[in-house]
């Protein structure tokens, strides 16, 4: 694991899209900000589970945005579900590697932002989302990282019904590649068990809903969000994240 990575913006994004249309996705574009365009694709299978991953909502977290590459180069579209992926939330933050997007978009932390809706990328994010119903997502994934932690964690919000079970099931794949963070209480939030915020349907900060808060209160009855330690080696978070995906799929849908 010597290959050294890195999120150069432009060919993700041309790569994203080759692979995404290549499969027969429905490409569309939901706004324009500082000459990036941000897109939302659609593979949608008939009576298949629907399943949406989205990345790249934090500038300064490109583990994610990797990680779905590396996905689709993979056989991630070869799963017979309907995909609905958002590659790339926030190409002013990547470009400029802040969390936020530009200052001159509002530099604002858009995971915060889909009650306010004062960014353009979020405003058309979630019309873009409004269209996916009725064949809405079922299971909605994202990926990101914190730069505080030193394991891998994630956030799971459960609409649906308790499934213990499935976190060991997690765990167990994911030991082969990283560490659960150890500590008992991640992001003010205390764990469940090592590395697992089991996460109520409701937001922390009152107007300032995140994407998951939005997806729960609009119907979607699981999420997770996955975050991988920015302190590691990119190719070591984004294996995690790799891991971390196929796992709640193959446990989900069967492998
Ligand atoms: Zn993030």
């Amino acid at each position: 694991m010597s290959v050294v990575m890195n999120l150069v913006l432009d060919q993700y994004l041309k790569q994203i899209d080759a692979l995404l249309v290549q499969a027969g996705a429905v490409c569309e574009t939901f706004a324009e900000v500082g000459g990036y365009a941000l897109k939302g694709y659609s593979l949608v299978r008939e009576n298949a589970p629907a399943v949406y991953i989205s990345t790249g909502m934090h500038g300064d977290e490109p583990a994610g945005p990797l990680a779905l590459l590396e996905l689709l180069e993979d056989d991630l579209l070869e799963r017979n579900l309907t995909f609905y992926i958002c590659p790339c939330l926030n190409p002013t933050g990547l470009s400029l590697k802040t969390r936020e997007n530009g200052l001159e978009f509002g530099g604002i932390d858009m995971n915060r932002d889909y009650i306010l809706q004062q960014t353009a990328e979020i405003t058309g994010h979630v019309r873009w989302l409004k269209k996916l119903v009725p064949n809405s997502p079922e299971l909605f994934i994202s990926l990101h990282e914190d730069w505080e932690s030193g394991g891998y964690y994630f956030y799971e919000i459960n609409c649906t019904g308790d499934k213990p079970e499935r976190y060991e099931y997690l765990v167990d794949r994911l030991k082969d590649v990283m560490l659960m963070e150890a500590e008992q209480v991640i992001d003010e939030h205390e764990v469940r068990r090592e590395g697992w915020i089991y996460h109520e349907a409701e937001s922390d900060i009152p107007e300032g809903w995140p994407e998951a808060i939005y997806m729960a209160k609009n119907g979607c009855p699981l999420s997770f969000t996955f975050e991988s330690p920015s302190a590691l080696a990119m190719n070591h978070r984004v294996a995690a994240h790799v891991v971390a995906v196929n796992s709640v799929l193959d446990y989900e849908y069967g492998d």
